[in-house]
């Protein structure tokens, strides 16, 4: 009955803490146990990992992380959230950070509240407004995640997990699935937020490479060809490379040829492998 993520819990701690539901900072706070928990199984966490959580709110996902991890640093912007969670979560294993996540140096905080850990969780349901941002940056500039569970708006969710021949599939599902094995898990129904948002959410499951070593010689050069060439979906990938590339078309047909693939087709009818395979070729060219 005291779940932080009862519906009656969250209008108490609300109000308790004088606290005003915040637009600008995308706060939608879950009131599902079940979906939480949901969530929380989805990450697969044993008593020896560290875990960061985006975004805490009023602590309704952080309530079942905090038992399971060995560490948890969590992230808040919201300085009216900050002392509801630490006086609810405060002890030796909870680190919580009043700051903008886009403004950190995630690798920094992980090495100062948990030295050595190389195989870090992030688990959040996150700020929907900042969610590409906040995918890229710990996907591109972290060295310690090995994995994410996080909750974003369901278009995004299709879009990252989509693959060629879904009309999803873009250039955003090439720039996290060149990173990681995306994983669309499950739908959540807009009616398990409060306040509700606008459209429905789902959770997915991001399962890092390996190592972080590049995939490709140049990587600018590599996400930049592969948004060129989406980037108008209707034309095939001929004509989207041309505007690109500094080279005549035959010369551009000749070598998407030679790679077995077509000037005529289109950019979401081509694999993450083949995108690397060609950007590899071009950039050579
Ligand atoms: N985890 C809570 C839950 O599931 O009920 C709240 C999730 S709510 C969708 C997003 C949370 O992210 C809010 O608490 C909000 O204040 C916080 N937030 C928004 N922008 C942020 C940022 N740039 N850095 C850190 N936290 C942020």
């Amino acid at each position: 009955m005291n779940s932080r993520a009862n519906p009656k819990t969250v209008q108490a701690l609300l109000k308790e803490h004088g606290i005003g539901i915040k637009k600008k900072y995308g706060q939608n706070f879950l009131i599902d146990d079940n979906i939480l928990t949901k969530i929380v199984d989805a990450a697969a966490i044993t008593p020896d990992d560290v875990v960061v959580e985006i975004g805490p709110g009023l602590g309704g996902l952080t309530q079942h992380l905090l038992p399971r991890a060995k560490r948890l640093v969590a992230y808040e912007i919201d300085k009216h959230l900050i002392p509801t969670l630490e006086s609810h979560f405060g002890g030796p294993s909870f680190h919580l950070i009043h700051d903008d996540v886009l403004k950190r140096d995630l690798d920094k905080d992980i090495e100062r509240f948990a030295p050595g850990a190389d195989d870090v969780i992030v688990v959040a349901n996150l700020p929907y407004y900042i969610t590409t941002p906040i995918l890229m940056r710990c996907l591109e500039s972290s060295k310690r995640i090995k994995r994410m569970v996080v909750m974003m708006q369901h278009e995004v969710a299709k879009r990252i997990t989509a693959t060629p021949g879904i009309k999803d599939y873009n250039s955003l599902s090439i720039a996290v699935q060149y990173r990681a094995k995306a994983t669309y898990l499950f739908k959540v129904s807009k009616s398990v937020f409060i306040p509700a948002p606008a459209v429905d959410s789902a959770v997915v499951r991001l399962d890092f490479h390996d190592t972080h070593r590049a995939r490709v010689e140049d990587e600018a050069f590599f996400f930049a060809f592969v948004r060129a060439a989406f980037k108008q979906r209707r034309k095939t990938l001929l004509n989207n490379l041309h505007e690109f590339l500094a080279l005549d078309k035959a010369d551009i047909n000749a070598q998407l040829h030679a790679e077995g693939i077509e000037g005529s087709r289109r950019a979401d009818t081509v694999t993450l492998n083949d995108f690397i395979r060609l950007a590899e070729v071009f950039n050579d060219a």
